[in-house]
């Protein structure tokens, strides 16, 4: 009898173990800790992918696996969704454009939005994309900066490359926009010299549309009336500080004189004089008060911000100035290595302004009062503005956001699942879970632990393919041998 319960108890045990389970054609990671902004952090997780997207997801002890599949042992691994960077320009500097795609996915950033440039420059970048789709990170492009007269990036010298569009009219933008929406535009973005008249038009449209409208605020506006008219996101939260002075009212006004006045100028002139004249004294007159009123309005609306920290800091910062940031030049063309490492050194020896240190501040501030006022965020760097390399500029933003207050979780949260809900692409994107696109970072070590492991990457996954360190390396290695 004894004998008999003990070989039921076997036969039991036997029955009850999972059978191992053989999926064709699929890849499957096994044993790997999955972190993402939905389900937090889950251990020894066995993720199977299949036809470029995540077909099952389930605890590694309740899927064995045939020692016939396509195994990838996880084992001390950690699995987060890939990257976006959600402020880049393929159009500022024409010659950086053709590598860009593969600096991006060689630091893990496999979605972008291009927030400005000649339509007919970015529209092929974005069709590279689209024909390469297991190779190459998804691009959205807003086409050129819808800007007022005078523009800003109107082509008049180097640092303001022709990336906006001048227009004299509200009918002129609305134009503008149905050309873009018929040339397959993803979102729009409106610029700094817009009148309010034009400016509300592009967002009524872009509404009818369903286009995303962000953009920086226009000088002829405050941020209250800009979100109320329906802006859904800012860039670099530009001209922020213009309207959360206690004198917000008074500047309004004043800078409303200055673009009448200035109508002859150059737009990059006049902005330039418009900022000086008002945003140290903005900055001086900083009142939590209003700021807590703009803030509000912000919050109600939904009107994202994409902070571009390391950006808006760099003048104090000079995050460019490391040997190890400057030593991701290797992967530019010549003549910007050279260009750029000379322009790190001038802007390293010039003394810091009072206005730059205090606007490094403010922004600091401002970026955890917006996390706290529950204001979405995307992290979104300017590349390859300001010495900014593609793709290793994003993990610095990361690691600001980390610094300005936001959790890594958090952080992370601002560059996977918020670009996919700016989007509309929740469903597809964003999250480790069943049915999205495997768009995925496998990294050496724990984020959660320390943001800046978002830059040990161990592989890339796009869209099912996955692409290890090796060859990551091979990628980089190409584009250093074709300077
Ligand atoms: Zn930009």
């Amino acid at each position: 009898m004894k004998n008999h319960l003990l070989l039921l108890g076997c036969l039991m045990i036997i029955s009850c173990q999972p059978t191992s389970t053989l999926f064709d054609d699929a890849l499957c990671i096994e044993n790997i800790t999955t972190i993402d902004a939905i389900n937090g952090l889950r251990e020894s997780q066995t993720v199977i992918i299949k036809a470029g997207k995540i077909f099952k997801i389930s605890p590694t002890s309740d899927l064995p696996l045939s020692p016939e599949n396509d195994i990838v042992d996880g084992t001390g691994k950690f699995l987060i969704p890939g990257l976006w960077d959600a402020h880049v320009h393929f159009a500022y500097m024409e010659e950086l454009a053709p590598r860009m795609h593969d600096l991006f996915l060689a630091y893990g950033i496999t979605s972008l939005r291009d927030t400005g440039g000649k339509i007919d420059f970015v529209r092929k970048w974005k069709a590279q994309s689209l024909a390469n789709p297991t190779t190459t990170p998804r691009l959205m492009i807003a086409g050129p900066l819808l800007d007022g007269l005078p523009n800003v990036y109107d082509g008049s010298d180097p640092m303001r490359p022709p990336l906006s569009v001048g227009l004299g009219s509200k009918e002129a933008v609305e134009q503008k926009i149905e050309e873009l929406d018929s040339l397959g535009v993803d979102l729009l973005k409106a610029y700094e010299m817009l009148t309010p008249e034009q400016f509300s038009a592009a967002t009524a449209l872009g509404q009818e549309k369903g286009l995303k409208v962000t953009g920086h605020v226009p000088l002829s506006m405050d941020v209250i009336s800009a979100s109320n008219a329906g802006l859904n996101s800012m860039e670099h939260m530009r001209n922020l500080e213009l309207s959360c002075a206690s004198n917000a009212e008074e500047l309004l006004q004043q800078r409303r004189q200055l673009l009448s006045e200035g109508r002859q100028d150059p737009g990059g002139v006049l902005r330039s004089r418009i900022h000086q004249t008002q945003r140290a004294t903005a900055i001086e007159n900083y009142d939590p008060k209003v700021a807590e009123k703009v803030l509000q309005v912000l919050a109600k609306n939904q009107t994202w911000q994409i902070p571009t920290i390391t950006l808006s800091t760099a003048f104090t910062e000079l995050p460019f100035a490391t040997e190890e940031w400057q030593s991701s030049f290797a992967y530019l063309p010549d003549s910007v290595e050279q260009r750029w490492k000379q322009g790190i050194a001038t802007v390293a020896a010039q003394e810091k302004t009072t206005f730059q240190k205090n606007y490094s501040k403010w922004l600091m501030n401002m970026v955890k009062q917006v996390h706290s006022a529950g204001i979405d965020m995307m992290a979104g760097t300017d590349t390859p503005i300001f010495f900014l390399t593609p793709g290793r500029s994003l993990h610095e933003e990361l690691a600001v956001l980390v610094t300005a207050g936001l959790s890594p979780l958090d952080a992370l949260k601002t560059a996977t699942l918020n670009p996919a809900r700016y989007f509309g692409l929740e469903q597809e994107l964003g999250s480790i879970e069943e049915q999205k696109w495997a768009d995925l970072l496998l990294l050496d070590a724990n984020p959660l632990e320390d943001i800046t492991n978002t830059q040990r990457i161990r592989a890339v996954v796009k869209q099912g393919n996955l692409i290890n360190r090796e060859q990551l390396d091979q990628l980089l290695a190409k584009l250093s041998s074709e300077k």
